[in-house]
């Protein structure tokens, strides 16, 4: 896809949102394979979180989305041709994390690799017992620290469909974590006093854990990992985090800034 057509379609969603109830404003900024209204109504459709939202957080929504599409190039791996409709759900998913006042749109990140399906990745680190495998591991989602994000298609599009795993959640939380240094499980925060006793607290409990009944045991792997796994709790099962987990439910809101229970 040309620059410009790209440049056209970040216009296109901030006209929507900034622009809403003036709908005819956003024909200023023609498509080629889609209309303005469809692409609002692709968004409203696809990410039901948008429901939840306030006019200045959908204002805000809409500024983010146009900065993500403007800023972050999209690639398309293993023969995947990559859609304005992949550009544009990836973007307002990923969007949906960064609506704190003055959050910057994933700073670091500069692509966005998309795969048809889960790939294959060559394992470098050793296991427990120090031994490096042969065989590579498959993947639906990486985050590389700095500058790139890769996931598989049909798992983006499961999380939007109400799965209980959503890759891109988990990828974007993992850039948050990364984007003031450390990895740690710790976004950029104002006060990490409330966010590390809670988070320190909830992580033992699911290390100790052996069937948590909410939280995917995978987030029991280190600090990093557990900020991406109750990230996609708080956005696939909002009601169930915070009826078995208040403290960590009202933490994630507070941060993300709006409700999902
Ligand atoms: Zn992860």
């Amino acid at each position: 896809m040309p620059a410009d057509a790209l440049i056209g379609l970040a216009a296109l969603v901030a006209a929507i949102f900034f622009f809403a109830g003036r709908r005819q404003r956003a024909r200023q900024y023609p498509l080629p394979d889609r209309s303005p209204l469809d692409a609002g109504d692709l968004l409203e459709d696809r990410l039901g979180w948008l429901a939840r939202l306030s006019p200045a957080q959908r204002e805000r929504f809409g500024e983010q989305v146009q900065r993500f599409l403007r800023e972050k190039r999209f690639v398309g791996c293993g023969g995947l041709e990559v859609t304005d409709e992949m550009r544009l759900l990836v973007a307002g998913m990923a969007s949906l994390l960064v609506l704190r006042p003055g959050a910057e749109p994933f700073p670091q990140l500069r692509e966005v690799l998309l795969y048809p399906g889960p790939f294959l990745v060559p394992v470098t680190e050793p296991d427990e017992f120090g031994l490096v495998p042969d065989e590579p591991d498959e993947r639906i989602g990486e985050s590389w620290q700095g500058d790139r994000v890769i996931l598989s298609w049909p798992d983006v599009e499961a999380g939007l469909d109400g799965d209980e795993v959503n890759v891109v959640v988990h990828e974007f939380a993992h850039q948050l974590d990364d984007d003031n240094g450390a990895g740690d499980g710790a976004p950029r925060l104002a006060d990490y006093g409330e966010w590390s006793e809670v988070m320190q607290t909830e992580f033992e409990r699911l290390r100790r854990h052996r069937r948590p009944r909410v939280l995917d045991p995978y987030g029991a792997e280190s600090p990093a990992e557990f900020f991406g796994v109750v990230s996609e709790a708080f956005f696939q099962r909002g009601p169930e985090l915070a009826r078995h987990h208040a403290r960590l439910y009202a933490l994630l809101r507070d941060y993300y800034g709006f409700e999902t229970a």
